[in-house]
């Protein structure tokens, strides 16, 4: 075949067939990547190639929002590949959400991964991982889990019957709409006591001792699959690229994701230029702003400072520090695709920033009196891209998409206390329900 797994170390980058399971290299410990040879298939002449295919949506893999681009990561013959509707999403234009971020009103996009069909982004990746596990004949997959991740491979494994799924969580923070899913689609659910970094640590020592399929993203496949979130954003734009993605970081899968997709696009030539890449971390679980913008990490041509980051992780448990954030999905202080991540800074002039809790929710607030509601950490994203507008890292005429990541029905909880508990005056957006009696006259007085 034409596609193998190549490290992404520039002094190693040794070469393993697409068949192999493996998660970091097995010579010097780095990730991998899924290369193409893209002298034996021919790519894409131009963007414009993927519209032929908008007349076929009879076809499952031609309606997927992630297969439709089979031509972009063929890694498997595309009989091979796995269709549960992923990737029907939208980029809305989000004019009543912009003032907000200081942007004029019609240069926000909002790519709405939450109409995915667990409610999130990771379908994009599970439809590529799990192809792959059920090519290679893997019978369990399992991943660790703040509830997204799980959510999808249980609906993956419950809608095709090929694997049975297994998830680790954390003993913490979970929000009940991802674990609700976990749990009617039949998911093995495995929790463990400790935070998702224990539950991540965890698991790939089970998966490699019981030989179980890891979907995690440190599977290289899950970021062919995310890629295509990058695509659909274009062909949204009509093939133009936008100044700005602006996307939370939790594991930094989708970050990698989207710089490896823009690195593929401009070096096929489908692209001329690159958009910046910003990532936002919540405070309480931001290793990736403190490493790259206050001790000055770099993808530095693959060398980044190992020391660094090793010191910067010793000390972490050395003062016992653990991710603390009201936004689960981003609470994630070991990210495990750092490497990968760096490369796509790199590649995109990326910036990362940090945004307090407040700053989420009330984000998370103006996004759902937008119409399209999201979980917290996806309101990272706009509460990132309203402090790199203050800041004038964002021009207010420069087109920007932030990446809503998760439904807005994944977590109510917190969407409920927003704007019902106490803290009067806090919650500057909160809509509090008004109580009144059961009397016709004082209803109506209410209105
Ligand atoms: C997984 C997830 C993230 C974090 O994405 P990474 O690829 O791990 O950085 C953000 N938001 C939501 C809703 C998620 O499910
Ligand atoms: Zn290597």
């Amino acid at each position: 075949m034409a596609a193998l797994q190549q490290c992404i170390n520039p002094r190693c980058e040794k070469q393993f067939a697409i068949e192999e399971v493996l998660y970091a290299c097995p010579a010097c410990g780095e990730p991998l990547d899924v290369e193409y040879d893209w002298n034996k298939i021919a790519p894409p002449k131009s963007l414009k190639h993927f519209e032929q295919y908008w007349q076929q949506r009879s076809n499952p893999h031609r309606r997927s929002g992630v297969w439709r681009f089979h031509d972009l990561l063929p890694f498997l013959p595309i009989e091979h590949c796995i269709s549960i509707g992923e990737g029907q999403t939208i980029l809305q234009q989000a004019h009543r959400v912009a003032p907000y971020t200081g942007l004029k009103n019609d240069r926000l996009f909002l790519q709405y991964e939450g109409l995915n069909p667990s409610g999130s982004f990771k379908d994009n990746g599970m439809a590529a991982a799990f192809s792959h596990g059920a090519f290679i004949g893997a019978k369990k997959a399992a991943c660790a889990s703040t509830g997204n991740t799980s959510a999808s491979l249980a609906i993956y494994a419950a809608c095709t019957g090929l694997m049975q799924s297994i998830i680790f969580i954390g003993s913490g923070k979970i929000a009940y709409g991802k674990l609700s899913q976990a749990l009617d689609y039949g998911a093995k659910t495995i929790q463990i006591q400790g935070d998702f970094d224990d539950a991540m640590a965890r698991v790939q020592q089970v998966a490699k001792e019981q030989s179980i399929y890891l979907v995690n993203s440190v599977n290289p496949f899950r970021i062919e699959g995310q890629k295509t979130i990058m695509f659909r954003v274009l062909e949204a734009l009509h093939w133009e690229v936008p100044d700005w993605i602006v996307v939370p970081g939790g594991n930094l899968g989708n970050s990698s994701s989207f710089g490896k997709a823009f690195i593929e696009l401009h070096r096929l030539g489908l692209i001329s230029r690159v958009p910046r890449l910003a990532i936002i971390n919540a405070a309480g679980a931001n290793t990736l702003y403190r490493l790259y913008e206050q001790e000055g990490l770099r993808w530095n041509g693959g060398q980044c400072d190992k020391t660094l980051t090793q010191k910067f992780f010793e000390r972490m448990t050395a003062e016992g520090r653990k991710a603390s954030t009201i936004a689960s999905a981003i609470e994630i202080n070991r990210p495990v695709n750092l490497a990968k991540c760096l490369r796509a800074l790199d590649f995109c002039n990326g910036v990362v920033r940090e945004v307090t809790e407040q700053e989420i929710l009330d984000a998370k607030a103006q996004v759902g009196a937008g119409g399209l509601g999201c979980e917290p950490a996806s309101a990272a994203s706009i509460a990132g891209a309203r402090k790199l507008v203050a800041e004038g890292i964002i021009e207010k005429s420069e087109r920007v998409v932030c990446i809503l990541t998760g439904h807005q029905l994944k977590d109510p909880n917190v969407t409920v206390a927003y704007h019902t508990l106490e803290q009067q005056g806090v919650n500057e957006f909160a809509n509090r329900p008004i109580s009144v009696e059961n009397d016709l006259e004082r209803i109506v007085a209410s209105l």
